[in-house]
């Protein structure tokens, strides 16, 4: 049984899906007017986290994510120049050349750090028409109201306003530098449309004249087509729950009259060398970054496995270094089981596989289960073991079906070993699998796996 952490409540709670044994989930995707950083990738990560384990459990998952090609205003308070067109401005490109450009690189950061794709990507641009109904309804049950640059939401319409940040009205205005438009019946009033300069590039026919959508209506608008509402779960970062997603629902349950969503299910910050990311700190690191400096993809994606989703996780190099190191170790003790024999008993593996489960479905502890991982991977090396190595690994994403030999074990095999590897390899030429059987048992017997590789077969000691 699932359970997950419902920011809603502030509790763990059972995950009950709306449909049996199907999970529907949106995630908020990238601006693609610039890289995502390691910090947007550490969301990422506990979106794909949480994806897999709904797998694992057996669901059948409807995701949908949006990629955000409209800029969205400077401020979440709608003031500011336009991300999208300040890059397009910088860069000398036009706003579907950067949009294009930067959600390429996304879905390679994706890939590179085996983050599945959810099952539906949606663009923003793609969605005009379906956002522009959406405000056109709250404008008809009295939500939405024209002031002179745009349709705004009344939030003194909608008392629940505030019911996930559990924040007040003022509390959540402190913090946020809004500009005051008197025109707005609250400070804290946003836009559902904003109506357009006729310099802005990315603009739209509307009810309302030229314009374009606010950022929250994305979503709303997005969710609402591909899942209907109520849906089970929205996931984003914490940065999203006082502003974004408190408009989403504002938004939602002023449209439909009730609940939206069951689950929402946050992930919390990464931090650089203890403070806060920022370009002018020059600490917005990339995946590219990161491979320039000789990491892999993957040692991040350790690196963050090793925090549970809600902790923030301050990233270092020192830190990053140690989870290089561990994987490796890691990749190199799995290796040990995946080239030993079978031996012939199953209740260790099942063991560990429960342990497992229980663990992941405890509001998603990772770092738990990589733990039950390593102790695992310490029993004597057995082709069972290495069976349950994969499956944990359908959660974990760490690419285990790779494991090879650490590449100083394979400098170091006597030539005897090597021997019996390339009569093997004859064997299997050959077509004669038993005696390629037989040989693998020899070279276990004395000490050593072997494992076929695109490459060639690798061989080290057990
Ligand atoms: P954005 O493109 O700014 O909307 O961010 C994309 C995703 O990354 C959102 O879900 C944010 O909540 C998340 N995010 C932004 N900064 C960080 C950070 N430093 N650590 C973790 N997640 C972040
Ligand atoms: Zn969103």
């Amino acid at each position: 049984m699932l359970k997950i952490y419902n920011t809603l409540s502030r509790q763990k709670e059972e995950f009950v899906p709306i449909r049996q044994g199907k999970a529907y989930m949106y995630s908020c995707g990238p601006t693609v007017y610039n890289y995502a950083h390691i910090g947007n990738l550490r969301t990422y990560i506990f979106m794909d986290l949480f994806r897999r384990t709904l797998k694992y459990d057996g669901y059948k998952l409807k995701g949908v994510m949006n990629i955000t090609d409209v800029g969205h205003l400077l401020s979440d308070g709608d003031e500011g120049e336009d991300k999208m067109q300040k890059a397009s401005r910088e860069q000398k490109k036009s706003p579907w050349e950067i949009a294009a450009f930067y959600t390429d690189v996304f879905f390679k950061d994706l890939a590179a750090l085996n983050i599945g794709k959810p099952e539906i990507i949606a663009k923003a641009t793609d969605h005009i028409k379906e956002m522009i109904d959406y405000v056109q309804k709250l404008v008809d049950k009295g939500y939405g109201y024209e002031i002179d640059d745009g349709i705004y939401f009344d939030i003194g319409k909608f008392p629940a306003y505030g019911k996930l940040s559990r924040l007040n009205l003022e509390e959540q205005q402190a913090g946020a530098r809004v500009e005051v438009n008197s025109q707005k019946r609250h400070p804290a009033d946003f836009a559902l449309w904003k109506k357009a300069e006729p310099e802005h590039i990315m603009q739209w026919e509307s009810p309302w004249g030229m314009g374009y959508p606010g950022w929250h209506i994305e979503c709303s608008a997005m969710s609402l087509k591909y899942l209907g509402m109520p849906f089970d779960i929205h996931t984003g970062g914490v940065d999203h729950i006082p502003v974004h997603h408190e408009n989403e629902i504002a938004q939602n349950e002023a449209l439909t009259g009730e609940k939206s969503v069951n689950y929402w299910v946050h992930g919390e910050f990464m931090l650089v060398d203890g403070g806060k990311m920022s370009k002018s700190l020059g600490n917005t690191y990339r995946i590219a970054d990161l491979e320039e400096r000789g990491y892999k993809a993957l040692d991040f994606r350790y690196f963050c496995l090793n925090t549970h989703y809600r902790k923030k996780l301050n990233f270092t190099f020192e830190g990053l270094d140690a989870a290089k190191a561990a994987y490796a170790r890691l990749l190199t003790q799995v290796f040990k089981h995946k080239s030993a024999p079978a031996c012939g008993d199953k209740s260790a593996a099942e063991r560990y596989l429960a342990q497992f489960k229980e663990a992941v479905d405890d509001d998603l502890n990772v770092p738990l289960a990589l733990g039950i991982l390593w102790t695992m991977i310490k029993e004597k090396p057995c082709r069972e073991i290495y069976e349950a190595v994969l499956e944990f690994d359908k959660v974990l994403g760490l690419s285990l079906d790779k494991a090879q030999p650490a590449q100083e074990e394979q400098e170091d095999v006597p030539a005897e070993i090597l021997e019996l590897c390339e009569q093997r390899k004859a064997a299997k030429a050959a077509r004669d699998w038993a005696k390629a059987d037989a040989l693998r048992a020899r070279i276990s017997e004395l000490g050593y796996g072997v494992t076929d590789t695109k490459e060639g077969y690798k061989v080290a000691k057990l």
